[in-house]
């Protein structure tokens, strides 16, 4: 089994399901006591969070190089980057090491086109859906097309994520708040939706949306976990 590296902890609430689910998933395949070899370098996401509204990127690509490149010289054969957000500076890292790294849009892409959709909504930090970083991955490599909810609603969803979510308050008008974005996404044509901010699916469930979901950070940690597992088969 390969040996996956996580870099973590923005946020911590959000590793948490991830560390779950590689673990599950490992166990599902191989049985008995089996579980996943995993590395972890998780961050202190103030700075990060910092960096992010000051426009400071690069030096966040610093800290998540330098992560990268720790967990690699410990024995990581995998980079797993556990935010949707910070694959802005992914090529940087990719740059930086020469292990193979899971990007998330990729196997969220892929994901996609497996249940044959084309029209896709799109929900995260407004980097996420405002920035081509994301977006133009699924549209030019997946051939998706990806629609975000309007201005005020893209305010709230990153509001929820930074003072809630990523708080781990998990709180109901919030809640119901997404639905009704859910609902607005898929009356405008989305046949199904990406949760693309790995704390989403704390708050939202798939009863929450008449299109079916797409979680970043199952589809993510999932397809880590196969990864690891490949030389096994
Ligand atoms: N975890 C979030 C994401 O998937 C947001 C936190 C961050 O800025 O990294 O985008």
């Amino acid at each position: 089994m390969k040996t996956l590296g996580l870099l973590g902890g923005m946020s911590w609430e959000s590793t948490v399901p991830y560390y779950k689910i590689i673990n599950r998933t490992v166990n599902q395949h191989l049985g008995g006591l089996h579980s996943a070899e995993i590395l972890l370098y998780s961050v202190d996401f103030q700075q990060i969070e910092e960096m992010q509204v000051a426009g400071r990127w690069t030096e966040a690509a610093e800290v998540l190089t330098s992560g990268a490149c720790r967990l690699e010289q410990a024995g990581a054969d995998l980079l797993v980057l556990c935010t949707n957000t910070m694959h802005k500076v992914a090529s940087e890292i990719e740059a930086a090491t020469s292990i193979p790294f899971l990007h998330i849009a990729d196997a969220t892409g892929d994901a996609i086109r497996y249940r044959g959709l084309s029209v896709v909504g799109l929900l995260g930090t407004r980097f996420t859906m405002e920035e081509t970083f994301y977006r133009h991955r699924l549209e030019d490599r997946y051939g998706l097309h990806v629609v975000t909810p309007e201005e005020s609603d893209r305010g709230l969803v990153h509001r929820v994520i930074y003072d809630e979510l990523c708080r781990g308050q998990i709180l109901e008008e919030s809640r119901r708040q997404y639905r009704k974005i859910l609902h607005r996404l898929a009356a405008s044509g989305a046949e199904g939706i990406i949760l693309g901010c790995t704390e989403i699916s704390l708050l939202v469930r798939p009863e929450d949306s008449p299109v079916p979901l797409f979680d970043t950070t199952e589809i993510h940690a999932r397809r880590a976990a196969e990864l690891a597992l490949e030389s096994e088969s």
